[in-house]
């Protein structure tokens, strides 16, 4: 097992994308957070079949949690996380710091509208703009030909090709399926902060969405039905214990609420248990 190449700062993480550029290398950048799971893995093995060089950038960025957020006890754990990643032999790891990423005196911000309106950000209205900030850095540093990211954020993803377009990044983005654990929760870092009785019943987020979105498909589009349905939908997961931040139905492409028109479409929640935010969402096409 070869480890993956450890880049810690710009000029090395560049002068490794120079020399894979300079071997006619195609190259390809999975951001995340670190904690790694199954659902990062499934990026990883998606960049690897679109380039010859994959990076994953591994960094815990402070603009996009609230200083009331768990910025503090997100998990970390790189040597574990290399070691996955080394066994999927992955060429490059960028770990960058701190300090090179946010330097004292560091006054520069994006602010995104469009599909970053709404939804997440009625609760967490510094995400995405943190988000936007820290991948609009990560593209700038490894320059990749393609970056993966995952549908489980969905409205991330959405985020990130509205980002790319307006800013004309040359990068193609690539969407890779929610990875779910057997029970159907789609696997996340932050599950590890459920004790054993709420990761139970954490599965019924994934049980209601699934069963919504067969709900759905059986009233045809509707407008007050499909409203009736999402609040039906909302009552059983409060009585599931969830405390349900949304449960929307929009356009899969816009983010915004669906016209009657709109034929693809997704529905997305967020909703707590306990002291956990917990997000999904899932493909719903309206029948005709
Ligand atoms: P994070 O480390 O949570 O910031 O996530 C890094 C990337 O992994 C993002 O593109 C996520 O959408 C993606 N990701 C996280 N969980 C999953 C999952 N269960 N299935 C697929 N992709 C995921």
């Amino acid at each position: 097992m070869t480890l993956p190449r450890r880049h810690t700062s710009l000029s090395e993480i560049r002068d490794a994308v120079a020399t894979a550029r300079g071997q006619g290398q195609r190259i390809a950048l999975v951001p995340t957070m670190g904690a790694l799971h199954e659902g990062h893995l499934s990026l990883v093995r998606k960049a690897q079949d679109n380039a010859d060089h994959v990076i994953v950038s591994i960094f815990v960025n402070p603009t996009q949690f609230a200083p009331t957020e768990d910025f503090a006890s997100y998990p970390r754990d790189a040597e574990a996380d290399i070691r996955a990643l080394a066994g999927l032999g992955v060429e490059s790891v960028f770990l960058p710091v701190q300090e090179e990423m946010y330097p004292a005196g560091f006054a520069t911000g994006i602010t995104i509208g469009g599909p970053a309106t709404g939804l997440e950000s009625d609760s967490r209205p510094h995400f995405f703009n943190g988000v936007a900030l820290v991948v609009t850095k990560l593209l700038l540093a490894c320059q990749p030909d393609i970056a993966v990211f995952g549908e489980k954020d969905y409205q991330q993803l959405c985020v990130i090709r509205q980002l790319v377009r307006d800013l004309n990044i040359p990068v193609t983005i690539l969407a890779a399926p929610t990875v779910r654990e057997a029970d159907g929760l789609a696997m996340s870092s932050r599950n590890r902060y459920l004790d054993e009785d709420a990761r139970r019943r954490a599965a019924l987020l994934p049980e209601v969405l699934r069963d919504t979105l067969q709900a759905l498909s059986e009233c045809a589009g509707a407008d007050r039905q499909e409203e009736a349905l999402l609040r039906k939908s909302i009552a059983r997961l409060t009585e599931g214990g969830f405390r349900v931040e949304y449960l929307s139905l929009r356009d899969a492409e816009t983010l915004a609420p669906p016209t009657d028109d709109s034929r693809r479409l997704r529905l997305l929640v967020a909703a707590w248990l306990e002291k956990t935010r917990l997000i999904d969402n899932m493909a719903f096409e309206r029948p005709d």
